[in-house]
């Protein structure tokens, strides 16, 4: 097989720097052609002089100063909120690692797509919101390998059989943080609790979705956008242990399952040795040790994120738009401290009931959409209602 030129957009967050940290230990899995971050100058630069890549890209024009000078000779420096998404469309590059946070991941996702490269997503905001636009991209060649872990056991286990030979996916929870704790005392949990995620090591948007459960809503939808099974046939399981990390019930009743320790940087493996399987020098699972597997039922009523999460993949239209939009501006407002814990789903709730109805054709229109849905979300967060 061929070496890989590999594009890490994100690089300086937890998902970038454990796909550095895998490059290292695997130099076979590719090079990297390219590094792109929004304002972190300084890890940045470190990267770019250990890696060598052909591109740097930078949003933060600030932040741009103190690299400029410090790159090695023959470096591209792109600056600019266009940056990832030059850097995902490289010539020179063939698998982009999408690991930017939020919503910003969407461009360059699409950019990825549309040059036929091949995607290993991280980035779910981006297909949440851009899921039409996605499958138009994807025939002109490009790839989607997933590396979210539960999308990542979903497309091993679908190995398993015929695509009409699937009766459900299972997506595994952790639960987060907030598992046991009793519906009143929820919202008056803080930031601080909320990060505190016991078993993934994530940047603060994901951890904190994660104690919300916004991020398995989201999971959800990213599942079945990657792999075209409708809401009514995807499930959800708590398993606090974090070891399966998604299965696959088929037509006579047998269930996949896909397993490892929680770490992040065997589902990044896997997406960049795909399609082989190869040697990977971390955490072999220790069963024996792990001992018990427990699973539950999520409770909907204390995490409203997962019947909200339904509706608006049953819609399918602006309302995974206005699911993401508003959680990312309530998640911004929850971590400083202006509000609460539940804010957060009321304001996600709020946005959902108020956004205007329409069919998303262009990107404009997921921009339009994501607009309204923030500042919808930021008038139920100042005035609570
Ligand atoms: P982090 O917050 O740790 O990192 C985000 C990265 O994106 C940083 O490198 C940041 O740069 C960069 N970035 C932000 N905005 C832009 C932009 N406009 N242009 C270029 N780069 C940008 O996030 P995570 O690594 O935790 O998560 C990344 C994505 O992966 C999310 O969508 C998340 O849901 C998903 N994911 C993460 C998992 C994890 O274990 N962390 C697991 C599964 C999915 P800077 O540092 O300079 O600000
Ligand atoms: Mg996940």
């Amino acid at each position: 097989m061929s070496m890989k030129t590999i594009a890490v957009l994100g690089s300086t967050g937890s998902i970038g720097r454990q796909t550095l940290e895998v490059l290292r230990a695997h130099p076979e899995l590719g090079h990297v052609g390219a590094l792109c971050a929004h304002g972190n100058a300084e890890l940045l630069l470190a990267q770019a002089l250990a890696f060598r890549p052909a591109l740097v890209g930078i949003a933060d024009e600030a932040a741009a100063d103190a690299l400029r000078p410090y790159l090695p000779e023959g470096t591209h420096l792109e600056v600019g909120p266009q940056a990832a998404t030059v850097a995902a469309a490289l010539t020179e590059v063939d698998t982009v690692v999408n690991g930017v946070s939020g919503f910003a991941g969407t461009e360059p996702l699409l950019a990825a797509l549309r040059a036929q490269k091949t995607v290993a997503l991280a980035n779910k905001e981006s297909i949440v919101c851009a899921h039409k636009l996605v499958d138009e991209a994807l025939r002109h060649g490009g790839k989607i390998v997933p590396v979210d872990s539960e999308q990542s056991a979903i497309f091993q286990c679908l190995c398993g059989g015929a695509h009409s030979e699937v009766k459900r996916l299972w997506l595994t929870a952790s639960g987060g943080p907030f598992r046991t704790l009793p519906k009143e005392r929820l919202c008056a949990v803080t930031a601080e609790d909320a990060l505190h995620h016991p078993t993934w090591s994530m940047g603060a948007k994901i951890t904190i979705d994660s104690a919300t459960l916004f991020n398995k809503g989201l999971e959800i939808m990213e599942a079945s956008y990657l792999f075209g099974i409708d809401g009514a046939r995807i499930s959800v399981l708590v398993h606090p242990e974090s070891i399966v990390h998604s299965m696959v019930e088929f037509s006579d009743s047998s269930v996949l399952a896909q397993l490892s320790r929680p770490d992040m940087r065997l589902a990044i493996h896997y997406a960049l040795a795909w399609p082989a399987r190869m040697p990977s020098a971390f955490g072999a699972l220790n069963l024996a040790e792990a001992g018990k597997l427990t699973f539950e039922a999520p409770d909907e009523e204390r995490f409203p994120s997962i019947p909200l999460a339904y509706a608006a993949l049953a819609e399918g239209e602006v309302l995974p738009i206005a699911y993401n939009a508003a959680n990312e501006a309530a998640v911004a407002r929850f971590r400083s401290g202006e509000i609460g814990f539940c804010g957060v789903f009321h304001a996600v709730e709020y946005a959902m009931a108020h956004i205007s109805r329409g069919t998303i054709r262009t990107f404009a229109d997921i921009l339009e959409t994501d607009r309204e849905a923030r500042s919808l979300a930021e008038k139920a967060m100042e005035k609570k209602i």
